[in-house]
Parts: structure tokens; C-alpha cells; sequence
């Protein structure tokens, strides 16, 4: 009985264990193959040697990646013989399109059947080497600078059997590679130390920042998805980065573990004609959501203010240099704003009941640039807001019209700039 207990005590602490292995995961992605930047590598000595550095840095660290395929750019039996060195490695392979196009620049069904002749390629060759494609990923990480773009493609990967692979940690590593390739054709040891560490002092920064927004958003530590390119400065580099990594308390992950946490599967509605980072998205969608419901609650309790027949407090809400305008003209700040409300309902009967229903709520943001060139959405500094307003009197009557109105974010809370009544 007691051997029996004890070994069912060591069974559950074998199986917790494996659930629950120490160190944030991490799954790192690889873009851009069979080389990143082919332009820069055409020749095929150039092109092993970099998936030599590559495969050797993910081998000696365990990484088990995904890297995505441009399709068109497998040209040769040596670009083949590039992609099943990752599969013989144990690297999974995804579709990252047949020509790497920017959904932002191009209409959704151009768009889709450039994926479908990636996926259509790919797929072939996977099957041929006993694989299947389950992976997508979106160029440039641009998933659609309209809704009508982002649903249609999202159908299409949906209806193809491919998944969106997103990237939680999006470090602008190719930004590195020109420099690098230029410092190593001209064997110029100190520049190329210099962009190492450059690189190094980059992509560190962006891991930690980007991993302490992940937590914020997610209350607890979440796993990552690193986001690299198939590049000569990564395969000079890589070996560093992961020892880096590691010694953070990453733990190099695969895709199944990282893609089974529900903050990773996360898919905001994220409409930009920029990319970025999973959770650049979640925060601005977190973000628009907090600002819709202020600026509701703000008009609630203006109107709240007017039934109570405290104009005061109704306009409190327009900004001092606020711009209101009406059929019969301007009023400018809100000390006339309040005043032209005094003279026109004078007594509570005159003001009647008012309700206030937004219709439209459009955010007011665009890209921020980082220093390496990277886009993320910029805090939302304005919103603007179509709503209907509606008079009940006491005797019955009613009036009714729409109203547009600007609001801008203070230091003080949101504030009308201007509004427009009809
Ligand atoms: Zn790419």
C-alpha cells in the first residue's frame, strides 16, 4: 500500500513537472526564407552559409522554430535542398506568400491568391517530405488596412486550413542586414562588432519591452513569439541572442505549446495600414474600448446635468476655446457656449428631457515610428463622435437632430473642441 502511494505521489509530480517546466516559452519564428534580403545573397555558397550559421545557432540551443517560405523566391534545386535542411533539422515550415506582397498596397483577392500560390507551392513540397502546412504569415505583419480586407483574408486563410502565426516580440532585426552585408564584404572587423552590438542592444530592448507590455495586457507571465529573418547578421548572431534569452529565463518552445495559450490566441480587429506586434494590437483595441465607454459616459452625464436643469455642469465638458456651431451660426468658448444655452432655455419646462445616443465613434490615432523603423499605433488623442439628440418636453412636443462632436484627450480628461448641432 505504501509503495503504492508513493509511486502515484511520483507520478503526479512527474506529469507536474512536465506541465509546468520552468521558464517563460518561447517560440521563435523565422521569416523570409529560403534567405531573407535575396537580393543581397544570390550566389549559392552565400546562401548555405548563412543557413549553416542559422541551423547551427537553432540546433545548439534547442530551438524548435517555425520559418515561413516565400514561395517564388525557391528558384533553385539549392533553395530546395535550403528548405529541407530546415525540415531535417526539425523545423516546422509555413506560408509566408508566393511574393511577399503588402496587404496594404494591394486589393484582398490579389492579395489572396498570392497566398494561395505560397500555400499552393509549399504544401506540394511539404507533402513530398511527409509534412503538412499549417502556418501563415502575413508580410510585414499587415493584416489589412480595412475591415472589408481583414475579414476577406482572414476567410480565405480560415477556409485554406492555415493559421495565423502571430508575432508577440517584433525586434526589426532586418534592419541589420545591409549594414552588416556591406561591413563584411568590405572585411571591416571593428564596423561589424559595431553592428553586432548594436543588433544585440536592439533586440534586447525590444524583447524586454515588448514581454513587459505582453504581461501587463495578460495580468501574468505570457509566452512569446519572437520574430527573426533568415539573415547573414542572424546567423552571425543568433548564438548570442539565445545564450542572452536564456539567461532572461526564456525557454525555447514549440509552436503547439505557445499556440495552445489562449493570450497568443488572441485576434484583435486591428485595422492599420501598419503592422506590429500581437499585443501593440490588443493594447490599442484595449485602449479604443476604454475611450468609447468615457466618451459615453461622458455624454450620459451631460445629459443627466441638462434633466437636472444644471447647465453648468452640461457644458462643463466643452473646452475653454470649444467651437460650437448650429444652423444659426457660431459660438465660440465655452462661457458663450453656456450663456446662448441660458438665454435659450431659460426654465427647466423650456429644456425639457434630453437623450443623447451615439451612432458612430471614430478614434483619432496613426503610427508611431520606432528608432528602428518599426510602426505601433500611437495613443488615441481624439475621438469624434456622430450622436443623436433628442428633446421630450412636458406638452408633448419633441425635437430631435444629429450632432457631431469633436473631442480631444487632456491632461484634465476628455474634453468637446467642437461640436456641430442640427
Ligand atoms: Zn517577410
Amino acid at each position: 500500500m505504501r509503495t503504492l502511494v508513493a509511486a502515484c505521489a511520483l507520478t503526479l509530480l512527474g506529469s507536474a513537472a512536465a506541465a509546468a517546466q520552468p521558464g517563460r516559452p518561447l517560440l521563435v519564428t523565422v521569416d523570409d526564407l529560403p534567405v531573407a534580403a535575396g537580393a543581397l545573397h544570390t550566389e549559392a555558397a552565400d546562401r548555405d552559409r548563412i543557413t549553416d550559421g542559422l541551423l547551427a545557432a537553432l540546433a545548439k540551443h534547442r530551438v524548435r522554430a517555425v520559418g515561413f517560405v516565400i514561395w517564388s523566391r525557391v528558384s533553385t534545386p539549392g533553395d530546395r535542398a535550403i528548405l529541407e535542411r530546415w525540415l531535417a533539422a526539425g523545423h516546422e515550415l509555413g506560408n509566408h506568400t508566393a511574393t511577399h506582397p503588402d496587404l496594404s498596397k494591394t486589393e484582398a483577392p490579389a492579395y489572396i491568391a498570392d497566398v494561395e500560390a505560397g500555400r499552393a507551392g509549399l504544401a506540394a513540397f511539404l507533402a513530398a517530405h511527409g509534412g503538412t502546412l499549417r502556418f501563415f504569415r502575413y508580410p510585414y505583419l499587415r493584416e489589412g488596412d480595412t475591415a472589408a480586407k481583414l475579414d476577406a483574408v482572414r476567410q480565405a486563410l480560415a477556409s485554406s486550413g492555415q493559421r495565423p502565426l502571430p508575432v508577440t516580440i517584433d525586434t526589426q532585426d532586418w534592419s541589420f542586414e545591409k549594414p552588416w552585408v556591406e561591413a563584411s564584404a568590405a572585411v571591416d572587423a571593428d564596423a561589424l562588432a559595431r553592428i553586432g552590438d548594436d543588433y544585440q542592444r536592439a533586440l534586447r530592448t525590444e524583447v524586454l519591452a515588448q514581454t513587459r507590455l505582453g504581461d501587463e495586457l495578460g495580468g501574468r507571465q505570457v509566452p512569446e513569439v519572437l520574430l527573426l529573418h533568415a539573415n547573414a547578421v542572424g546567423a552571425a548572431q543568433w548564438d548570442a541572442l539565445f545564450t542572452w534569452l536564456e539567461s532572461r529565463g526564456f525557454r525555447f518552445a514549440s509552436a503547439d505549446e505557445v499556440m495552445a495559450d489562449p493570450a497568443v490566441n488572441q485576434v484583435p480587429d486591428y485595422v492599420d495600414r501598419f503592422g506590429g506586434s500581437l499585443w501593440h494590437r490588443i493594447a490599442h483595441q484595449r485602449e479604443s474600448e476604454q475611450v468609447r465607454a468615457a466618451v459615453t459616459n461622458l455624454l450620459q452625464a451631460q445629459a443627466a446635468a441638462w434633466n437636472r436643469g444644471d447647465l453648468e455642469a452640461f457644458c462643463a465638458v466643452y473646452a475653454d476655446d470649444a467651437v460650437f456651431l448650429t444652423p444659426s451660426g457660431l459660438t465660440r468658448g465655452r462661457q458663450a457656449v453656456l450663456d446662448r444655452y441660458r438665454k435659450r432655455y431659460p426654465t427647466r419646462e423650456a429644456m425639457g428631457d434630453l437623450s443623447l445616443e451615439p451612432m458612430e465613434v471614430r478614434d483619432v490615432w496613426g503610427p508611431e515610428v520606432t528608432v528602428l523603423g518599426g510602426a505601433v499605433p500611437s495613443h488615441i488623442h481624439g475621438v469624434s463622435v456622430v450622436a443623436r439628440w433628442t428633446l421630450s418636453r412636458a406638452d408633448g412636443t419633441r425635437a430631435s437632430g444629429l450632432t457631431l462632436l469633436v473631442f480631444h484627450r487632456t491632461p484634465g480628461g476628455w474634453l468637446i473642441v467642437q461640436d456641430a448641432s442640427m
